[in-house]
């Protein structure tokens, strides 16, 4: 089923209130399997609002409006589906009832156009409203689905909730759940893996390929309908296989949890205990890994050494080595590694990573912004720093440093 929300209101055009409907709604229909193709606004004008369900009609099976359910000269949304699908409108009984009961509490007069609200098409179903007056609408017409739901979000989402969304899950019987699978991948940006995999993504059908992107991660989920678990993975195994075969080197997981959370699964399972020193990322490493529950049990902890004072008197890196003509300097690749070594032997640690880099957004020691150094030591005896070019903001290149910085623990631990 494909679904199409039509958000109805003039406010919403011209950006007095947000659209936060149609997120609601797109949410709650994936939820339920269905995709939403496409979402549209239009303002309160009939000709408009026919236009839009026009359209609609021709790319979608289920059309979902928002808003116009009301009793004002603007509320149309009811007058124009009843146009479009050549039906008259109806009076509600229960909906009529339960209005004039409340405005007779109240003591106030009903005035006529109040009853425009307990309105439905004749062959319609009516949606109950139970936290406002409007009912609302659901009604099938040449194979199309149309939903009519009222504006305020208090009254849309609990509609919604308990009654359009079972009537369309009822007009689903045949549809086959969704099963998918979730690769997360570390170490390689959004454009480098969607390179890697666009044969994929051009031909996709079934599974379909849906990449997602947050600040230092991508995943892609892989997803397909079946009638059981073992037939979908019949289907998302043979695709998965593909891309570990391309890009095996940068997954890190085959289910939706962070990097950090990775890695101190495999710290606790192996028994190893990890130490930090971070300069330019100023314990954002430290906050992502305690970020996680359990943490104490790998993560020592660390020193936070911005400055080359502490770098010499607490990690005992050579002054040399941080100042001076000729000297590499804070932010290179011997003063990484030996942060790396010293951290894993003053605290004890079997395996340390240590960040130095220049954040911006000036350039420091003739050094480039973005420049970073991640030093890895393990108590294996091995030691090393990598080089890293990072781009963005100061708050970006820290949190890329610290993300790069787990990616390189990874792989030594997996390794
Ligand atoms: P009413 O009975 O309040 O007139 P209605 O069903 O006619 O309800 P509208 O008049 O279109 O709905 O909108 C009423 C209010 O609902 C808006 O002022 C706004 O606060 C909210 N609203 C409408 N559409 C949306 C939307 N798409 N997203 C979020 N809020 C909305
Ligand atoms: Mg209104």
């Amino acid at each position: 089923m494909r679904a199409e929300i039509i958000a109805v209101g003039t406010e919403l055009l011209m950006g007095q209130i947000v659209n936060t409907n149609a997120q609601y709604l797109a949410k709650g229909l994936a939820d339920i399997g269905v995709g939403v193709y496409f979402q549209t606004v239009v303002g309160d004008n009939v000709s408009r609002i026919k236009e839009s369900l026009h359209i609609a009609k021709g790319r979608a099976d289920l059309i979902i409006c928002t808003g116009g359910l009301g009793p004002t000269q603007d509320d149309l949304t009811k007058d124009v589906l009843g146009e479009v699908l050549g039906q008259k409108l109806v009076i509600h009984e229960p909906s009529m009832n339960t209005m004039t009961e409340m405005f007779q509490r109240r003591g106030i007069p009903m005035v006529e156009s109040n009853a425009r609200q307990a309105l439905m098409l004749e062959q319609s179903d009516p949606l109950p409203n139970d936290t406002g007056l409007a009912v609302g609408v659901a009604v099938m017409h040449e194979g199309t689905h149309y939903i009519l739901l009222p504006g305020p979000p208090k009254e849309m989402k609990p509609m919604f909730d308990r009654y359009a969304k079972p009537w369309i899950e009822s007009k689903l019987d045949h549809v086959q759940p969704l099963y998918s699978i979730m690769l997360k991948f570390a170490g390689i940006g959004e454009s480098a893996l969607e390179h890697a995999l666009i044969d994929l993504i051009e031909a996709q059908t079934d599974p379909t390929i849906a990449p997602y992107a947050k600040e230092g991660e991508v995943a892609i989920r892989l997803t397909t309908r079946a009638s059981s678990p073992d037939e979908a993975m019949t289907r998302l195994r043979p695709l998965e296989a593909e891309i570990r075969g391309r890009l095996d080197e940068h997954i890190y997981a085959a289910e939706d949890i962070t990097l950090e959370q990775q890695v101190l699964r495999m710290l606790a399972e192996s028994g190893q205990k990890l130490a930090v020193a971070e300069s330019c990322t100023g314990g954002l490493l430290s906050d992502l890994l305690t970020a996680v529950p359990g943490s104490s049990q790998s993560f020592l902890g660390g020193v936070i050494c911005y400055s080359s004072t502490l770098k010499h008197k607490l990690l005992g890196v050579p002054m040399e080595m941080l100042e001076g003509p000729g000297a590499p300097g804070a932010v290179s690749e011997e003063t990484a590694a030996e942060l790396a070594r010293n951290t894993l032997r003053l605290l004890e640690a079997d395996v340390a990573v240590s960040i130095t880099g220049v954040a911006g957004p000036g350039e420091s020691e003739g050094k480039p912004v973005g420049l970073v150094y991640v030093g890895l030591a393990h108590r294996n005896g091995q030691a090393f720093a990598v080089k890293l070019q990072l781009s963005g903001n100061r708050e970006t290149i820290k949190l890329r440093a610290a993300k790069s910085a787990l990616y390189h623990l990874w792989k030594t631990i997996k390794s």
